[in-house]
């Protein structure tokens, strides 16, 4: 007989991406050819630059445990560019590296929320987001990121959500599974409702850089008075295909790093020495083989969202973020659940349904275009004949 679970893992629920790749791994295994729209990770690989910065790193025997909160020589480069890129003054002993954004959002959400408290997420919204709320044992709240608004946050709305418990308030900027930017005059009146109240904004900028025609997301910190109630999270994951080496950061006021600092040390002790250094370069040289990979998704996305929108009974706005594309799916009276599934039998393309981000996603899919150009093409191209055969099969039953 095995023990069981800790009773705060009892209600996680169970990612439903991992459901939907489960299940298109099973038709792979049968033989289908599945292209894969699920990943939110990029199809490249790391730059050499930062490659090569790591080897020199190793041989250099940057090999011993790193200091808590991150290696001088990168919390330092973090600092230059929330200096020079985002127009806010940090010092280094308010920065906190971390193991990906994933612990950034475990360490800001479990070092301050008690049980009982309350946390105002968005939905839809990245999944952990609505996890580790779980394991705090905090309540959630969502303020819905609605199409007919552009997706940008109804400041009404969320001023309703606020009471004596609220606690974190989480914006994700650029949006993972929408796309959707906050536009600059949003996050003023966000900042504008928060300013005197006793709340943590904790702002994920992990898709920062991976923004499209010319749009770049204003930092929250850096907005007038702010930076002392703002812990903002970006990593390396995303714009500088580093997926694998789960590097993250967060910046926020000292006293709240020390106590993420200390949650940090129970975890992971640290982060690996000589991958804190190669992160350092990524950000000091010049970016001009993340600019390709950049440029890339922008292709990809000017073709999704062409494709998909001559198709009936589907649209989508044009994203200006990271590498998704959030299809409406309504006209076609199915669940999202249900769209999804259907595209994997029938044109053997993986989505995820927008379900999996929270009810607020219900009526779409996240298509993610870190995928090949080609293998692009080729799914739009079975997309249009399920969805043919899909209009075919309502015609004959009407
Ligand atoms: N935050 C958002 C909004 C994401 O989309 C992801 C990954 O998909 C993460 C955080 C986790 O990123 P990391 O690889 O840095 O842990």
């Amino acid at each position: 007989m095995y023990i069981e679970q800790a009773n705060r893992l009892k209600n996680i629920p169970m990612s439903k991406i991992r459901e939907i790749t489960a299940k298109a791994l099973e038709l792979q295994q049968q033989g289908k050819r599945i292209i894969h729209f699920t990943l939110g990770e990029p199809d490249f690989d790391t730059p050499e630059y930062i490659k090569e910065a790591c080897k020199k790193a190793l041989d250099e025997g940057k090999t011993k445990y790193a200091t808590l909160n991150g290696v001088l020589q990168l919390r330092e480069a973090i600092v230059e560019k929330l200096e020079k890129e985002n127009n806010v003054h940090y010092t280094p002993d308010e920065i906190l590296v971390t193991n990906g954004v994933a612990q950034g959002i475990f360490l800001s959400l479990m070092s301050f929320l008690n049980n009982g408290d309350e946390v105002i997420l968005p939905g839809p919204g990245y999944t952990s987001y609505n996890m580790v709320p779980v394991v705090a044992g905090a309540v959630m709240k969502k303020y819905s990121l609605r199409e007919e608004n552009n997706f940008q946050i109804d400041v009404q709305e969320l001023e309703g959500l606020i009471t004596e418990k609220t606690k974190i308030l989480v914006m994700i900027n650029p949006n993972n599974p929408i796309g959707s930017i906050l536009t600059k005059e949003t996050l003023n009146k966000v900042a504008d409702l928060v300013r005197d109240k006793n709340i943590i904004v904790v702002v994920d900028e992990i898709y920062e850089r991976l923004t499209y025609d010319g749009i770049r997301p204003v930092c929250f910190s850096s907005l007038p008075g702010m930076k002392d109630k703002t812990i903002i999270m970006n990593g390396f994951s995303k714009y500088f295909a580093m997926t694998g080496w789960r590097l993250g950061y967060l910046a926020g006021p000292k006293p709240y790093i020390e106590i993420m600092t200390r949650l940090s040390f129970l975890a992971t002790a640290g982060n690996s020495m000589f991958l804190q250094y190669a992160a350092a370069e990524a950000l000091r040289h010049d970016h001009s083989d993340c600019e390709k990979m950049h440029l890339e998704y922008n292709r990809r996305r000017d073709y999704l969202f062409e494709e998909l929108n001559k198709i009936d009974r589907l649209s989508c706005l044009k994203p200006q973020g990271a590498f998704y594309i959030f299809l409406n799916i309504k006209e076609t009276g199915m669940t999202s659940d249900e769209f999804a599934m259907y595209l994997l039998e029938e044109a053997g393309v993986a989505t995820i349904p927008g379900t999996a981000f929270g009810d607020e996603g219900e009526g779409f899919v996240r298509i993610s275009y870190a995928t090949a150009y080609e293998d692009i093409v080729e799914a739009v191209g079975k997309i249009k004949v399920a969805m043919n055969e899909l209009e075919l099969n309502k015609e004959l039953a009407e």
